[in-house]
């Protein structure tokens, strides 16, 4: 899609309006100029070279003289002064003099210069200044282009996005495509009398390619494309937006077919409740907008698009049939649509034979596109900073955890007593995992500080993606959660402030497993929670009796309770283990799963796996000087 700019004026129009100004100046200036190079000299002077007859020409103005000298032909000036014998003097001297004729002007002329003119010249002022305001207001009229709408219009180019370059989503895509063909053949669904949905609302977390999927189908229809955020019709002053949305459907019927996306609805489109009361000026464009929808007779080619990570606060008589009545989830995507979305942005970069972007989607679960989007573009970034013309696995691996942790830390040095509990409490969080056979392998432990602030941190990689999980799952990894702090308790018999975040994750857990899962005994499936807000980070509202809180409470507690006590269990029964592993783990900051699983399993020492890794890392320097380590993935 290509935006479309308003034409502009060709640069030989301002020349000539430099030049214009320039000459006018010059005029106008000359006068002053002149009269500032003339000497001033005083009454005496003057009379004294009328005597001494130095003096060729003199005129003689209404409040001064000027005149010039004989021998330097120089001009001076002087005051006038009450002087009846000055032209018995100038005749005698022999000079040339004369007093200015004053020309009689009409009437006329007098007062069209006295009052037309100015009048004139105010005309073609406020003329110029109110045609630049229109220009910046969209040519409507509007003072500052307020109430004006500033969508951006796209029109169908070359290079314009199409399905095929919005990964995964097919559901998504399939949904649309309808929209598609109906653009391309109208008469195909007017002729057995069916009507195309007037507005489409496209809902997901952020990130997820709704403006992508929008603009893929303008570019699929090959038809127009105004794109205009929701904010941007909410104006400081009532009425104004709703003027815009007038002004945009106006401009979206000229074109039609076309599409318009609204971007982030939620802002005009909030429920009208008693707790909005008073924004008249966003009620009044959302009426607006319900007119508008209404207004457009059954199928004039108009199709809105709009978007939105909140579904649930849009106003009902927005989302009923004849508005926005088909909804299109675009959902984060899972493990082949994460895997396909890095393979359309890797097309974009040179990448190295090695790149597995299969493990690279394993590693980034829960990623957004544009965070799969970001991972593609950190990583190529990473290969640039280091020297290499090619981008390859480990730059893409190290850039998933950037964008999880943060870049490394490099000046942040922990004391080798920090760094050994570091180390015990990430291996206790691995360890907790690995023992109990449902929870995923891991793929991955660093002891080496983020800029998040992590100090260390086990990567847990799904081998698939699990739409479902039973108690039993969610109990495992409530103790997975509680491992780190489980390793300190059991190894150094005290606890640290470090396991802060796990702590929050594991109560969450416990929190939903108990209000929202029904997998308690006492509450069987009674929802006492509900999420508000699914889509930006899924916020719960309680929904119960203060008595029964306190029981929720106390069961989450019971429940954490128990699998911490499992968890030290666990890493008790194997604290030799957990001494090797840590100690490894603190010998080399980073270990890969596969070398935890080897050591674990006991089919190698940790002298063996040193031994192995050296290979490995020699190996991997023969190829690559600046590879600190080469990930050996499970
Ligand atoms: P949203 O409107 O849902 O917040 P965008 O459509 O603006 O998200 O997507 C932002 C960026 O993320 C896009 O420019 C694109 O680079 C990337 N992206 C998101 N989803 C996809 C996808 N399914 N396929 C390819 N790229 C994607």
């Amino acid at each position: 899609m290509q935006e479309v700019q308003p034409p502009k004026k060709p640069m030989a129009f301002y020349y000539i309006l430099v030049l214009a100004v320039m000459l006018l100046f010059n005029e106008m200036a000359r006068p002053y100029f002149d009269q500032a190079q003339i000497e001033q000299v005083d009454y005496g002077t003057f009379m004294d070279m009328t005597e001494n007859q130095q003096i060729s020409q003199v005129e003689i103005k209404d409040n001064q003289i000027l005149f010039t000298g004989k021998e330097d032909n120089k001009k001076y000036k002087t005051g006038l002064v009450n002087d009846p014998e000055l032209v018995d003097r100038l005749h005698a001297s022999g000079a040339q003099f004369n007093q200015d004729i004053k020309e009689e002007t009409s009437p006329i002329v007098s007062f069209f210069l006295a009052w037309i003119l100015p009048l004139i010249i105010f005309f073609a002022i406020g003329q110029y200044f109110s045609r630049k305001l229109m220009e910046r207001g969209g040519g409507n009229g509007m003072l500052f282009g307020m109430g004006s709408n500033q969508a951006k219009i796209y029109v169908p180019s070359s290079e314009g996005i199409h399905f095929k370059d919005v990964a995964g989503e097919d559901e998504a895509k399939e949904n649309l495509s309808e929209i598609v063909d109906y653009l391309h053949n109208p008469k195909k669904y007017s002729s057995i009398g069916a009507q195309m949905p007037k507005g489409v609302l496209l809902v997901g977390p952020p990130g997820t390619g709704k403006t992508m999927l929008a603009k893929a189908v303008a570019g699929e229809a090959d038809v127009p494309f105004f794109s205009i955020a929701g904010s941007e019709f909410v104006e400081m002053f009532v009425g104004m937006g709703a003027s815009k949305v007038r002004d945009l459907f106006k401009q979206a019927k000229e074109k039609a077919p076309c599409i318009v996306f609204i971007d982030e609805i939620d802002a005009i489109g909030q429920k009208r409740n008693g707790a909005n009361m008073g924004n008249d000026e966003r009620e009044q464009t959302l009426n607006q907008l319900l007119t508008e929808m209404d207004g457009f007779e059954g199928n004039n080619g108009v199709i809105i698009l709009a978007a939105t990570n909140r579904p649930d606060s849009l106003d009902p008589a927005l989302l009923r049939p004849g508005r926005f009545d088909r909804r299109v989830p675009v959902e984060l995507p899972d493990l082949k649509g994460r895997e396909a979305i890095l393979e359309v942005h890797g097309k974009k970069v040179h990448l190295a034979d090695d790149v597995d972007f299969h493990t690279i989607a394993r590693m980034a679960a829960g990623a957004s596109g544009a965070e799969l989007a970001n991972i593609v573009n950190e990583g190529a970034l990473r290969a640039v900073r280091q020297g290499r013309d090619l981008v390859t696995q480990s730059d893409l691996e190290e850039s998933v955890e950037v964008v999880i942790a943060g870049y490394q830390k490099k000046n942040a040095i922990l004391s080798d007593k920090e760094k050994h509990t570091v180390a015990y409490h990430e291996i206790g969080h691995a360890l907790v995992a690995a023992l109990q056979s449902h929870s995923a392998p891991v793929q991955k432990i660093t002891i080496i500080p983020r800029t998040s602030g992590a100090l260390g941190y086990t990567m847990q990689v799904e081998q698939k993606d699990q739409y479902i999980l039973t108690k039993e799952e969610l109990e495992n990894k409530i103790a997975t959660f509680t491992g780190g702090r489980a390793a300190e308790e059991v190894k150094f018999g005290q606890v640290s402030t470090g396991a802060a975040n796990d702590i929050e994750q594991a109560t969450k857990l416990a929190r939903s497993m108990i209000t929202r899962y029904g997998m308690s005994e006492d509450f069987d499936m009674v929802a006492m929670e509900t999420v508000t807000n699914r889509y930006l980070g899924g916020d719960t509202s309680l929904a119960c009796s203060a008595a029964t809180q306190d029981a929720i409470d106390k069961q989450v507690v019971a429940l954490v309770r128990a699998q911490h006590e499992k968890a030290k269990q666990l890493l008790s029964d194997n604290l030799d283990k957990l001494d090797e592993l840590a100690g490894y783990l603190y010998e080399k900051e980073t270990i890969t799963g596969g070398e935890f699983m080897r050591i674990l399993k006991g089919e190698e020492t940790v002298a063996e796996a040193e031994a192995e890794d050296e290979a490995e890392e020699t190996a991997a320097a023969s190829h690559q000087d600046d590879e600190p380590h080469k990930y050996n993935l499970a």
